[in-house]
């Protein structure tokens, strides 16, 4: 546990590296892959997690997500699998619930049944749904709050509950809210994942991820991640050590833009509906107002029937299309032409992703000049159709 109470010293101290010998105010980088063996208390090999770098980093995201220890990866996949399967053996059985990141749902549909791991969707991301999945064998319970794209939000308390009650180990994907708006561990949640691509790196630069949680179940993932390879280099460890300073910032200025466009898209005339948990229209409002500390700069719409989102995609100036997210610049997508592309019509329309849905992720510009922006597109294909 950090002896800081707020996010923003979290953010700037925790985990710095000392420049002892010349006093630079930033953490020395330790590029080396090479360290001495004998006499030495650690065997340090970048493989193995342990580089100065990447032992720093690991304490100052541990303390952001108020967990006792850290591992950082070379992307958030390699977190996200390797913390599955630490927890997974052949004959065990997972559930997960129904809206998932699209990267961990080919995960387990292309993978899981060829080690022997049984898995279940739950109906939604409600915990009687998820409750109702459980059998003998199950092991773990894996959620992911807000969700992807329409930003449901599941009740992790509940999902605590859950899982202790049927001595499960609880884990989550925390990328969309980012350690500032949600801290999974404080709720009960077992094991944090984050894709550090998203806001934790920030800037659109960095691929990486992390896992926090128990001394106890830290060290059960390192064993497998030695095995399987996936840390992260130490050049970028220190890039992002450098973004995690401004995260505390940053994701408040999204979460303030996201609130105000969010309620600007609500009150156009030209869109349909608008999925933010920040609004008290959006189903999961409640729940996300006790447990997030903010809404979050992801949000979604949908434009009135007729008009066409490709062409007021294409017609945007500020705001650009990206197959990512959280950077300081805002971005959008369409799930249906990207990470829903694959699914069949009716799957889409089972999941309410309908063709006029954009995702929207919310950067730190401001907010005048993305309504302008949204506004002259919406003109321009008014105009045009
Ligand atoms: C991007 C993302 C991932 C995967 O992270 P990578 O760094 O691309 O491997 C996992 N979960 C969520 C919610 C994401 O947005």
């Amino acid at each position: 546990m950090s002896k800081y109470k707020g996010i923003n010293t979290i953010c700037t101290h925790v985990g710095e590296l000392k420049d002892s010998e010349y006093k630079g105010a930033v953490s020395p980088l330790y590029m080396s892959t090479s360290y001495a063996f004998e006499d030495v208390e650690v065997k340090r090999y970048p493989r193995y997690f342990n580089t100065p770098n990447q032992v720093a980093l690991a304490k100052k995201i541990a303390a952001l997500e108020h967990g006792e220890a850290a591992l950082i990866f070379g992307s958030g996949m390699a977190a996200v699998s390797t913390s599955l399967m630490a927890f997974l053996q052949k004959g065990d059985h997972v559930v997960f619930q129904d809206a998932l990141y699209g990267g961990t749902s080919n995960l387990v549909n292309e993978e899981f049944t060829k080690f022997g791991i049984e898995y279940s969707f739950a109906k939604t991301c409600q915990p009687d749904d998820l409750e109702a999945e459980i059998k003998s064998n199950t092991k773990v319970i894996y959620v992911e709050t807000p969700s992807n794209p329409l930003l449901q939000i599941t009740n992790l308390k509940a999902v605590a509950e859950i899982a202790q009650k049927h001595g499960l180990v609880s884990m989550i994907d925390n990328t969309f809210a980012s350690p500032v708006n949600q801290n999974p561990i404080d709720l009960g949640i077992d094991i944090v994942i984050h894709s550090a691509t998203k806001y934790m790196g920030g800037h659109s630069d960095i691929l990486a991820g992390a896992v926090v949680a128990s001394e106890g179940q830290i060290n059960q993932i390192f064993q497998l991640a030695k095995n399987f390879g996936g840390s992260l280099s130490d050049y970028t460890v220190w890039l992002l050590e450098r973004s995690l300073k401004t995260m505390g910032i940053r994701v408040k200025a999204q979460n303030e833009n996201a609130m105000r466009l969010a309620e600007f898209l609500m009150g156009h005339h030209q869109i349909e509906k608008v999925y933010y948990p920040g609004l008290e229209s959006h189903p999961g409002y409640d729940i996300a107002k006790e447990q997030m500390h903010g809404f979050g700069g992801m949000l979604s719409f949908e434009l009135k029937e007729g008009l066409d989102a490709s062409a007021f995609m294409k017609n945007l100036n500020l705001i650009k299309p990206s197959m990512s997210l959280a950077g300081v610049e805002s971005t959008i997508l369409l799930p249906t032409k990207t990470s829903h592309a694959l699914l069949t019509e009716e799957d889409r329309a089972k999941q309410n992703i309908k063709d006029g849905l954009l995702r929207f992720s919310v950067g730190i510009e401001d907010t005048e000049d993305l309504m302008d922006d949204i506004n002259q597109s919406l003109k321009t294909i008014t105009n045009q159709s």
